[in-house]
Parts: structure tokens; C-alpha cells; sequence
């Protein structure tokens, strides 16, 4: 029992239950027992929770930047501190092993240190003016109350990309993580309160998202909104946010081609590849997930896949060596048993997985699964699969794969294996994408900017693009 939690809603400085009363279970998707629950916030809450958050924006946008720092710097340090406690929750609530947790949990402390250092870098411009007697300045604003919607699969690293940069900026949040993980989450906000961080600064939100998006959606306080998840849910934001002229920034949907060039170890691509494919189950937007291989490396290649993929553990995330945990819950676990029956129709060859693992009768698990001479034209090579499935293709000729790359909708990250630094680059050129990584799959860092083009979205987050996305810029044309 010492699993379970409650978790409420933070407004305003207090922690308190849903006004209507009503929670919501949480479910660990290794065993499918609950874990806990949390609150189901309804529209007066959410009212709540943004006028606590315009109230705190009067005071805390004229808090000096160094301040803003070093409460930053110590939400940071606590984190880090209570990295086990947290990382624990994520491995109950999403299943992800718990290494993998304890790597969220780091990526989220780098982010929230980084911005610790961006918030005292806000940079303006002062130009001369058209007179003798004048200058122009160009300086930087927070946007004001910013709510931020955020999906599971890694609950708690997409909100501390939101939250960091929007304190940072000056701006105070109203946050809305994905139902699972919320109990991580509530941990991750607790680190900013215990920092010192006044009340109505950050606002936690948990419960249905409709309820809370739609009273979000028309409010004239919130003055942005910042997006992670699907395609479909970000359009329906960016309709609804046209009322009200709200920012958006849109993290949502990739389909990341990993295009493997004739001048490389197929065997080392292959590794590099596997791990990068199935860490986290492939429940990752930049997941690696059309693979395009030059034809000249198809069995080599394939080999070595199939064999960095069997050589993974898959169980509870808490066992020892545990590489692969179960999917986040049924409805995904159905979604990619159905992928894999349309690949099988739409041509693929099933060379391995395809089935739940037949020893575990317990738990949202699913073989990692590989399938070879996948056609362009199959659902998976054009529908975000989300889940542990690659399918396989060749190619032979340089326009030919960027042509098939950049064919479909999505412009997230890329995948190029080549040892040539000429060949990298016009590859990398040639992509439309946000994000390309070259003999490696580490597409996120707290440095870089994250994000994409096309239909998975804009805006970027971490990197000093990051903070941007938070701030308005004020011209003044000052004659003296
Ligand atoms: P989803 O869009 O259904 O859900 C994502 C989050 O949004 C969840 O917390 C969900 O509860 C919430 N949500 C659903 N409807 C909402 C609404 N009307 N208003 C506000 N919030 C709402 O997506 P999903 O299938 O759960 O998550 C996976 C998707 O997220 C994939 O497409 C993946 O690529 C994308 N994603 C993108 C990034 C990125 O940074 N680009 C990162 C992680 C996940």
C-alpha cells in the first residue's frame, strides 16, 4: 500500500481536493493495480487556478531575473536530490524502467538548471534612432499566464520544458500533465514549491483534459498556450486559441525516418539503431521509425537488428536489466496490435515479435516487433505507430531516400548513419525536419532546441530558443 498516493490539485499556493470531490484512479501498467489517484478538476477550478495565476503574474513578472534564478537553481538541486523518489513514480505510473526514469529525472534537472542560467540572459537590442535625439530598443516581456498541456510518456521532463522556461521568462503556468504520471508530476512541482516559489506561480491542474482545455481555451487571462501531444489535439488547440489571439508552442507528432548510408558498419548502425528504436517502447515523438537501408546492407543490417532487439529484457520496470517495460495502457496496447495486423495485410514481412510475450498475462506488454519489405504505401510508414514496431526498407540511391523521407507530413527529428561528414550534411540539409541526429539517436538535450516543422508543430523547446517562446518583444522609440 505505501505505492499509493492522492494527488491534489496545487492552486494558489494550497493543495486542495477538486471541488467537486470526484478522483480519478491511476493504474501501474506492469501489474494493473492502482497506484493511486488524483483529483478531477472541474471548469471552477480551473477558473481558480488562472485567476491565482494572473494574480501572481503582477508580482512575479517584477521579480528581478537573478532572483527568478536561483529559486530556479534550487527547485533544480531538489529534484536532483529526490531523484529516486520521483523516478520511482514515473516506472509505477508509466512503466518505463526505472534507468530510464532516473535518466528523466536527470534530463529534467539539466533543463531546469539551464534555464536557471537563461532567465539572466534575456537579451534586448538598442539601435540608434533616426535623430540625433533618439534611440530605439527592442526589449523582452513575459507573455503572462501560460497553461501547459503535456502527454505521458515522459510526464515528467515535457512539463519541466514548460515550466522552467515560463518561470524563467517571468511568466506564471497553469499545468496540465497527461492523467498518467500525474502523480510524478505533482513530486516535480512540489520541488519549485519547496524552492520558494509564491503562490499562484505554478498551478497544477489534474483530470479529464477536455474539461480543462476547454475552459483554458476561452479564457482572455491565458495568454499562451504550450502543447505536447498529438496532431489532432494540437489543431483542435490552435482553432480554439484563434478566439482569444493566444501564443502557441506545438510539440506534437513524428514519424522519424533513419536513413543508413552504403559507407557504414551495418552491425554498429543496426545496435545504434535498436536501442534507439524500442527505448521507451518507442513511445517517443522523435522515435526512430521508418527505417531506410541501403540496399546493398538489407541482410546485414536486418540481422543485426533483430539481435540488439532480442537481446533486450522486457519486464516490470523495477527488475534488474530491465530494458522494455509494458505500454502505457490497453487502449495503446490494441492500437499496436492493430498496426501490426494492417502491416501484415499491407505487405510487411513479420520477421519478429508481432504478439504479446505469451509467459506475462499480466501488464500492457508487447514483444518489440520487426517487420521487413515494409511498401511506402503501408499504414505504418504513414500513420505515427507510437509503440515497439520497425518496419524495414531499402533504398539505392541518394535523392531517392530524401524524396521517401520527406514525403510525409511530419517534420520531427531524422536519423543518418554514414561515416562520411560530406554525405551527414547534405543529408541533414536535405531533410525537413526540426531535428537530425548523425550516428546517434540523442535528439533531446537541455542545450539544444527541440522541436519540429511541418505538421509536428512549432516553436522549440530548450536550447536559448526556448525562452523566446515566452517572451514578447517590446519596440520603444525614445526621442530625447
Ligand atoms: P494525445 O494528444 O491524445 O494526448 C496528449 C496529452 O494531451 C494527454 O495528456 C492528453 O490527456 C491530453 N489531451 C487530450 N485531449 C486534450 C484536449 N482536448 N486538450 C488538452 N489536452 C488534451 O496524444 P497521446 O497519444 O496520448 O500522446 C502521444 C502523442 O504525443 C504522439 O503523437 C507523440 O508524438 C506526441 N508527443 C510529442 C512530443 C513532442 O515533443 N513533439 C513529445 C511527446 C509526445
Amino acid at each position: 500500500m505505501q505505492d499509493q498516493v492522492s494527488v491534489d490539485l496545487y492552486i494558489d499556493g494550497r493543495w486542495m481536493p477538486a471541488e467537486a470531490g470526484e478522483t480519478v484512479k491511476m493504474i501501474d501498467p506492469a501489474t494493473e493495480e492502482q497506484v493511486g489517484s488524483f483529483a478531477q478538476a472541474q471548469s471552477k477550478d480551473v477558473l481558480k487556478a488562472i485567476e491565482a495565476a494572473e494574480r501572481a503574474f503582477a508580482t512575479w513578472s517584477k521579480v528581478p531575473a537573478w532572483e527568478r534564478s536561483n529559486l530556479l537553481r534550487k527547485a533544480a538541486s531538489l529534484l536532483a536530490e529526490r531523484s529516486e523518489q520521483v523516478a520511482r513514480r514515473i516506472t509505477l505510473e508509466c512503466g518505463k524502467p526505472f534507468a530510464q526514469a532516473k535518466g528523466e529525472v536527470q534530463a529534467s534537472v539539466e533543463c531546469i538548471d539551464w534555464f536557471a542560467d537563461e532567465a539572466r540572459r534575456i537579451y534586448g537590442q538598442i539601435l540608434p534612432g533616426r535623430t540625433a535625439n533618439s534611440r530605439f530598443t527592442a526589449t523582452y516581456e513575459p507573455v503572462g499566464v501560460v497553461a501547459a498541456f503535456t502527454a505521458w510518456n515522459f510526464p515528467v521532463v515535457l512539463q519541466a520544458r514548460k515550466i522552467a522556461p515560463a518561470l524563467a521568462a517571468g511568466c506564471t503556468i497553469v499545468s496540465r500533465p497527461a492523467e498518467e504520471g500525474s502523480g510524478a508530476v505533482a513530486l516535480l512541482i512540489k520541488c519549485f514549491i519547496d524552492a520558494g516559489v509564491p503562490a499562484g506561480v505554478v498551478n497544477l491542474l489534474t483530470g479529464t483534459p477536455q474539461v480543462i482545455s476547454e475552459t483554458v481555451m476561452d479564457s482572455d487571462i491565458v495568454r499562451k498556450v504550450t502543447f505536447t501531444g498529438s496532431i489532432p489535439v494540437g489543431q483542435h488547440l490552435m482553432r480554439r486559441a484563434a478566439d482569444t489571439v493566444k501564443r502557441m508552442s506545438m510539440e506534437l507528432g513524428g514519424h522519424s525516418p533513419v536513413i543508413v548510408h552504403e559507407d557504414v558498419d551495418p552491425a554498429k548502425a543496426a545496435m545504434i539503431a535498436a536501442q534507439g528504436k524500442f527505448r521507451n517502447n518507442g513511445q517517443v515523438c522523435v522515435s526512430p521509425t521508418r527505417f531506410y537501408v541501403h540496399e546493398k546492407h538489407k541482410d546485414a543490417f536486418t540481422e543485426n537488428f533483430l539481435a540488439a532487439a532480442k537481446a533486450m529484457k522486457m519486464g516490470n520496470g523495477f527488475e534488474d536489466g530491465v530494458e522494455i517495460g509494458p505500454l502505457i495502457n490497453r487502449r495503446r496496447l490494441e492500437f499496436i496490435e492493430q498496426m501490426v495486423e494492417d502491416t501484415k495485410k499491407d505487405g510487411g514481412t513479420l520477421v519478429m515479435g508481432g504478439k504479446r510475450p505469451a509467459d506475462m498475462n499480466r501488464g500492457y506488454f508487447f514483444e518489440p516487433t520487426v517487420f521487413t519489405d515494409v511498401p511506402d504505401d503501408a499504414r505504418i510508414m504513414n500513420d505515427e505507430p507510437f509503440g515497439p514496431i520497425a518496419p524495414l526498407s531499402t533504398f539505392s540511391a541518394f535523392d531517392e531516400v530524401i524524396e521517401r523521407a520527406n514525403a510525409l507530413p511530419y517534420g520531427l527529428a531524422a536519423y543518418v548513419f554514414t561515416d562520411s561528414l560530406k554525405l551527414a550534411q547534405q543529408t541533414s540539409q536535405a531533410l525537413k525536419v526540426g531535428i537530425v541526429a548523425v550516428n546517434n539517436t540523442a535528439a533531446a538535450t537541455a542545450e539544444m532546441p527541440f522541436g519540429g516543422v511541418k505538421h509536428s508543430g512549432f516553436g522549440r523547446e530548450n536550447g536559448s530558443q526556448g525562452l523566446l517562446d515566452y517572451l514578447d518583444v517590446k519596440f520603444t522609440n525614445f526621442s530625447f
